[in-house]
C-alpha cells in the first residue's frame, strides 16, 4: 500500500496553486514531475561532483565517472538486463529509436526489407523509420487495431514476409492507455527470426519491466517520464546486437583510436555514447529509479489501475463522454472527448480550474486518422494523484459540458 499523502509531500510543485486553484497535474503522459530526492541529487551533483568523465586523472573526474558508471548499474539492475554494457545512455526515447533506425538500417537492411510498426505509434517511432525509408528504400508495414483498441495479433501474425528485417512498436499506446501484449509480439517475430525494438516510453514508469523475460533485442525509454530529468533516457539492446550494430555518431568517447588513416571504435556502451554525456542526469535518473523501486513498482500499478477505474467510472457517467480505449489490459491514461466540444476548449478551460491535461494528437496523427478525429483530450495519471482530485476533475469536465 501506498500513503500517497506522504508521497505528495515528495513533490513540491503538487503545492502550487493555479489561477488560485490547486494544481490538479494529469499531464504525466507527457512528462512526470520530480521528488525532491532527484531535484536534491541534480544540485548535489553540480555543487559536488562536477567533472567531465572518463578521460581525467583527477579525483573529481574519477568521481564523476564512478557516479555515471553506478547509474548505468542502477538502469540495468532495474530493467534486469544481463550486462552494464547492454544500457546505453541517450537523449530519450526519440534519439534511442534514431539510434536504432539508423545503425540498424545501415548494417542489416537494404531496398525492398520491411519493418513492422502498428497503428497507435508515437511519430518518434513511425517518422525516424520513414526518414530511412526515403534513405533506403525500405518499407513500413502497420499492425491495425479493433475498436477498443488492442492490436490486431492475426493480421500481425500475417505481414510477415522474408523481407521482415525488424518489428518496432510501443509497450503502452500514450493515446489508449493499451497495454500491447509484447511478450507475444516478441515470440512471434523470434518464430521468423526477426529482432524486436519495444517503445517503452508509457511502459516503464508504470509497470514492472524485464528486458530478459520479454527477450526483446532492444527496450528504450525517457528518464523525464519516469520521475527523472529531461534530456537523459536509456537504449536497452542485447550485447550481440549492439556489438553488431555501427555507431550512431561519431566524436569523443566513442572512439579506442583516431588517425587520418583509420579509427577504431570503443567497445560497449561508449561506442554509442559520443561527445560528453549528460553524466548529471545520469545520476539523477538513477536516483528516480531507485525511488520508484522504493515505492515498489507492483505497488504504483496497483494503485494506478484503481485510479484509472474510478476515473473511467466517474467520466462514463458524463453525458455524450466518449473514451477512446477500452482495451481489456489498459495502463492510467484516459483519452476523450464529450458531445461536439472540442478538445483544446476543454483542456483550456480545465486549466482555468487548475486542472492541467493533455489536448490534441499527442505525436499520434496516424492513430488520429484511423480513429477518424483531429485530437482527444488526455489525462494521464500517476501514483501521485488521488480520487478526490479525479472527482474534481469530472465535476469540472461537467461543469465545461454545461457551459457549450
Ligand atoms: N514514445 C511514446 C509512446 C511516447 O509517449 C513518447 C512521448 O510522449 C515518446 C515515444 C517520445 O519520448 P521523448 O519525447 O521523451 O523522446
Amino acid at each position: 500500500m501506498l500513503d500517497i499523502q506522504s508521497i505528495r509531500k515528495d513533490f513540491p510543485i503538487l503545492d502550487h496553486k493555479i489561477y488560485d486553484k490547486p494544481l490538479i497535474y494529469f499531464d504525466n503522459g507527457a512528462t512526470t514531475q520530480k521528488p525532491r530526492c532527484v531535484v536534491e541529487k541534480i544540485e548535489s551533483g553540480y555543487y559536488n561532483v562536477n567533472a567531465n568523465i572518463h578521460r581525467g586523472v583527477h579525483f573529481l573526474s574519477q568521481a564523476a565517472t564512478e557516479a555515471h558508471e553506478d547509474a548505468r548499474r542502477t538502469v540495468q539492475q532495474f530493467l534486469n538486463a544481463r550486462s552494464s554494457n547492454e544500457i546505453i545512455f541517450t537523449r530519450g526515447t526519440t534519439e534511442a529509436i534514431n539510434l536504432i533506425a539508423s545503425s540498424f538500417t545501415d548494417e542489416c537492411m537494404s531496398a525492398g526489407d520491411e519493418v513492422i510498426v502498428s497503428v497507435m505509434e508515437h511519430h518518434s517511432n513511425i517518422v525516424p523509420w520513414q526518414i530511412q525509408a526515403a534513405r533506403k528504400g525500405i518499407a513500413l508495414k502497420v499492425i491495425p487495431m479493433n475498436e477498443k483498441g488492442e492490436l490486431c495479433m492475426d493480421t500481425f501474425r500475417s505481414l510477415f514476409s522474408e523481407r521482415t528485417k525488424l518489428v518496432s512498436v510501443t509497450h503502452v499506446s500514450n493515446v489508449l492507455g493499451t497495454v500491447n501484449p509484447v511478450k507475444e509480439i516478441i515470440e512471434e517475430a523470434h518464430n521468423h527470426d526477426v529482432p524486436v525494438l519495444i517503445d517503452g516510453a508509457q511502459a516503464v514508469p508504470h509497470l514492472k519491466v524485464d528486458v530478459q523475460n520479454l527477450d526483446a533485442e532492444f527496450y528504450v525509454f525517457s528518464g523525464h517520464k519516469i520521475y527523472g530529468p529531461t534530456g537523459i533516457g536509456v537504449l536497452y539492446g542485447k550485447e550481440e546486437w549492439l556489438d553488431k550494430l555501427p555507431p550512431y555518431q561519431g566524436g569523443g568517447e566513442m572512439i579506442a583510436s583516431v588517425s587520418f588513416e583509420k579509427t577504431t571504435f570503443n567497445e560497449l556502451p561508449f561506442k554509442f555514447e559520443a561527445g560528453t554525456p549528460d553524466y548529471i542526469g545520469s545520476t539523477a535518473l538513477a536516483e528516480a529509479l531507485r525511488y520508484v523501486g522504493r515505492l515498489g513498482m507492483d505497488n504504483i500499478a496497483a494503485y494506478e489501475d484503481e485510479l484509472l477505474r474510478y476515473a473511467t467510472e466517474k467520466l462514463n457517467a458524463i453525458d455524450g463522454m466518449r473514451i477512446f480505449g477500452q482495451a481489456a489490459h489498459k495502463g492510467a491514461v484516459l483519452s476523450f472527448l464529450v458531445g461536439n466540444i472540442h478538445h483544446y476548449d476543454m483542456g483550456m478551460l480545465l486549466d482555468r480550474l487548475g486542472i492541467a491535461v493533455r489536448t490534441g494528437h499527442h505525436c499520434a496523427q496516424p492513430l488520429m486518422q484511423d480513429l477518424g478525429i483531429e485530437g482527444t483530450v488526455r489525462a494521464s495519471f500517476s501514483f501521485y494523484n488521488t480520487k478526490e482530485e479525479i472527482d474534481v476533475f469530472a465535476a469540472g469536465i461537467e461543469r465545461v459540458r454545461k457551459m457549450f
